[in-house]
Formats: C-alpha cells, structure tokens, sequence
C-alpha cells in the first residue's frame, strides 16, 4: 500500500517539525528597512490573499504596508494545494467570484510572469455508480448555465483524458476551466514586486496586537509589540486567524479552523494530467459536519510529484498528524489510479482552512468598525478566489464600480443583533 511506503519517513520527520520548518524558511532577508509609518492602507496577512489585495491596492495608486506575524505564505497558503476550481461551485455568489477570479489569475501571471507556476490543465469529475454519476452530470447541467464549461465524458473519453485511471470508474465530467498554481509562490512574487515598485512595504515577524480606533472609531492604523503603524484603512486578510484580528477591533467573526492533510509523492513522469476528484468531495466541501470528511482527489504537478487529498473536520487547531486520515486517503487515491500502489510517499503536511458558517468568504468593509475591510474566510477556495478578492477590494477602498456586488460576502452577515439583523433584512 501506498502509505505503508512512507511510514519511516514521516516518523522521522513529523508533521509539526515541517509545519515549524516551512514558516521559517524565508524569514531571513524578508524585512524591509522602511522607515514610513504612515500608509494609505494596511494589509494584515501575508498569505494569497492578502498579497492579492496588496497588488490590487498598490495599482490602484495607494501607500501600502503589509504585514504578517510569520513570513510570506507561512499561514495556510503555505499548507495548501494551489488550486482554482470553478467545477466545485454551484451556481451563486461564490461561483461568480470563481469565474472573475480565474480571469484575473491570468493577469496576475501576465504581471509576474510564469514564476507562479500556473497550469490551466483542467479538472475531471469522477463517479463511481450510476447515482452518482446522474446527480453529477445534473450539477454539470446547471453550471454551465451559469457559464461553466463543463463536458460529460464516457469511460472511453475518461481514459484518453486519463489513461492510467481505473477502468471500472463509470464516467464523469471534464471542466477544462480549472487550473493549478503554487500559492507560495504566487504571494512571494507578487509581494516582491510590489516591494520592487516603492508602493509596498513588507513587515514580516511583526505582530500587529492591536487595532487603533480614534474616538469616533474609526480606524486610524495598528499597533505592533515595538511600534505604531498609522493608515485609514486597514484590511484583515489573516485568513483563519480573521476572527482573531477582528477581534482586535472589538467585532465578531466566526471564522474557524476546518483541518486538511495532504500527501505527496516522490517525482514520477507526468501520469495524472488534471485535477482529478471523486464527486462526494463537492457535498463534503459545502457539508456543515464537523467530524472527519474525506475523498478522492489526486493531481500532478509540474515537478513529477503527485498531490493526494483530501480530508476536512473541524478540531479546533490540533495539528497532530492522524495516520488513519493518511490511510485513508492514500487508498482512496489507489482505487482511482491503481498504479499509485507501488509508489512511495515523499511527505505529508496539513493545514487549517478559514471556515465559514456559510462557507462564504467575507470580502467588504465592516460597518461596525469605519476604515475595516476584511478579505478572510475563503475556506478550501482561498487561492482560487484571491485574485477577485483583492480586485474587489480595491474597488470597494477607491470608491469605483464593483464588478460584482459584495452583500453576499458582507462581514455583518452574522451579526444577529436585533439592530444588525433589521438592518440587513
Ligand atoms: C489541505 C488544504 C488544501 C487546500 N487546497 C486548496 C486549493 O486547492 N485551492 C484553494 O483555492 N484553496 C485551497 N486551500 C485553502 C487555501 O489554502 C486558503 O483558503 C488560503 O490559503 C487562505 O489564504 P489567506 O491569505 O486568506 O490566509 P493565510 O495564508 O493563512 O494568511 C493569513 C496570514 O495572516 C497572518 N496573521 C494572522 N494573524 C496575524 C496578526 N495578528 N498579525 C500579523 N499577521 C497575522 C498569518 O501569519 C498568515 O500568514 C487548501 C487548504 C488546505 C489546508
């Protein structure tokens, strides 16, 4: 069995050590000498998103500071799998800001060139009984009215998409619109350039602990362990630590850790050519169940190696490794490519993704707290809505037509107050 191949490994290197590892890579050289502490905006977070919103701020003209407690990318964009799906999403808010965000992720790459790693390789959808395969063929139907381009495929046509796929899988659904990249990767350059260009400062090992209000409170920067940093705007972007940061400014969000583990194998010539996955994960994505979900989804990448997901439950931030997660997800990856049986593991990592109640990202200014946006909560979509997410709120923070309405998003959303709920009504 595929797992059995990388037990000495991971229990030489635990899934702690390379959490720890990983956020400490990249930390030397990442600060910058600036001594502004004035910004037109702040951005906390310097994972996909908020090196998105940075961009997007910066190229709208504005000053603006970054700044995270870690280094570039060491919170869940440094633990995720990269992808920007449109095939997982039904048709609403969130499939539109799918469809905007894919668009502009092809800016995003004209403006930092193929560093990022972009695969516009496309996604398959797999079923394996009949049911199943009805219900996602149903789904299918209903996205591409909605402008998905989604195209059913028979056994035949799944094994020339696929040609090492189990042949007993049934059929499935092929959405050439889904596409790969390497988040990390994505945010470090993006940062780097803004950096490059005088219009972004970068903070890195900078805490902020406290969101400053004026008497009015409105919002007029942040304060860190060794400093005060002033802006009129400041935009949370710390991903599943949003409510945290909320909470400095005295609001709610209830923003939580959904946990996800992921392997990854040793380099192989390229034998899995799309983002392939079981159609259970689409249920287990929008499921509300806080005990362990998981499915099928297996992908390559440019490198060789083979990414196999994927698992979500909700236990608070618990990192520690679970090898019955591990099993379970490397047998589910055999029974859809069986050639995977004999193939080593190369590592395991996890993270957590910032879920939502409602599994929407909350994208917008928060009426409770004059000068706070917040761009945070993306869950398991967060690299493929970063690119819209930061758009959008550059938009929202220079006052210009939005290209898609933010209500849906809107952070006061959960606010049940009488007044609030009235408000919204
Ligand atoms: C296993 C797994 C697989 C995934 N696969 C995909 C996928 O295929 N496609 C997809 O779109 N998404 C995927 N995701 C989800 C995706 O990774 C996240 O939605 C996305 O990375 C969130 O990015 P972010 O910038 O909002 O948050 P983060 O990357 O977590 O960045 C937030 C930053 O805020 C910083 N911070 C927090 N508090 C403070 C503070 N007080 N002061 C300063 N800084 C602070 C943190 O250090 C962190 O760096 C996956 C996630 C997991 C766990």
């Amino acid at each position: 069995m595929l797992w059995r191949a990388v037990m000495p490994d991971l229990l030489q290197i635990s899934w702690a050590t390379i959490w720890i590892t990983s956020a400490e890579v990249g930390r030397s050289a990442m600060n910058d000498a600036d001594p502004r502490r004035t910004f037109d905006a702040i951005v906390i977070g310097a994972g996909v998103v908020g090196a998105c919103c940075a961009h997007y701020l910066i190229e709208a003209g504005l000053q603006v500071a970054i700044i995270d407690r870690g280094s570039v990318a060491s919170g869940t964009t440094g633990a995720g799998e990269g992808n920007i799906l449109v095939s997982d999403k039904e048709p609403g808010p969130e499939l539109d800001l799918a469809l905007l965000s894919r668009r502009l992720w092809f800016d995003l790459i004209d403006v930092i060139g193929d560093r990022a790693e972009l695969e516009p390789k496309g996604g398959v959808v797999i079923a394996h009984d009949d049911a199943t395969l009805t219900r996602l063929r149903e789904f299918a139907e209903v996205q591409r009215a909605a402008g998905v381009e989604a195209h059913d495929v028979d056994p035949m046509q799944l094994r020339e998409l696929e040609p090492h796929i189990n042949p007993q899988i049934l059929g499935g659904v092929h959405y050439p619109q889904d596409m790969q990249t390497q988040p990390m990767l994505a945010a470090a350059h993006l940062i780097a350039r803004g950096v490059q260009s005088g219009r972004l400062s970068r903070m890195t090992d900078t805490e902020v602990i406290e969101i400053i209000r004026d008497e009015s409170g409105r919002v007029t920067g942040v304060r860190t362990p060794s400093d005060g940093i002033s802006a009129p705007i400041v935009v949370n972007a710390a991903g599943t630590w949003g409510g945290q940061v909320a909470a400095l400014a005295g609001v709610d969000l209830p923003i939580l850790p959904r946990r996800g583990f992921l392997l990854v194998t040793e380099p192989l010539p390229i034998t899995v050519h799309h983002k392939v996955y079981a159609a259970d994960y689409v249920a287990n994505v929008a499921s509300d169940n806080e005990g362990l979900e998981t499915s099928a989804v297996i992908e390559g990448t440019r490198g060789g190696t083979i990414l196999i997901g994927s698992s979500r439950e909700r236990v608070g931030f618990d990192a520690t490794l679970d090898w019955s997660i591990v099993q379970r997800l490397a047998a589910q990856a055999v029974e859809v490519f069986p050639m995977l049986a004999g193939v080593q593991l190369l590592r395991t990592y996890g993270g957590f993704r910032p879920y939502c109640p409602d599994h929407l990202p909350v994208i917008g200014a928060d009426a409770r707290v004059p000068g706070l946006m917040h761009a945070c909560g993306h869950e398991g979509a967060g690299v493929g809505l970063a690119a819209a997410t930061g758009y959008l709120i550059a938009q929202a923070i220079t006052g210009r037509s939005l290209d898609l309405p933010l209500e849906p998003f809107a952070p006061v959303r959960f606010d049940s107050t009488p007044e609030r709920v009235g408000a919204h009504a």
